[in-house]
């Protein structure tokens, strides 16, 4: 947010450049947020053997789930629950 207000009062200041410069910078950090949530939600850790599980959707119940193929363990990751 420091940075959106930095590129908006340069903005103000005839300084286009350095404005547009600043909101590319916090775009950038936005999307990266954004981007490291997304890779956290689809990489989720086997609790039991701490591997590598896929991220299904039950389209029944509207939640996610992790399935590990090692422990043959399906997650509950109740993070759909209300949505849709
Ligand atoms: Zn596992």
């Amino acid at each position: 947010m420091v940075c959106f207000g930095v590129g908006l009062y340069l903005h103000k200041h005839d300084q286009p450049a350095l404005g547009w410069a600043f909101s590319i910078l916090f775009g950038l950090i936005v999307f990266g947020v954004l981007e490291h949530s997304m890779y956290a939600l689809r990489h989720v850790k086997c609790l039991a053997c701490d591997g590598k599980t896929i991220i299904i959707k039950n389209a029944d119940k509207s939640q996610w789930l992790a399935v590990c193929d090692h422990c043959q363990i399906t997650w509950d990751l109740q993070t759909g629950t209300g949505g849709e």
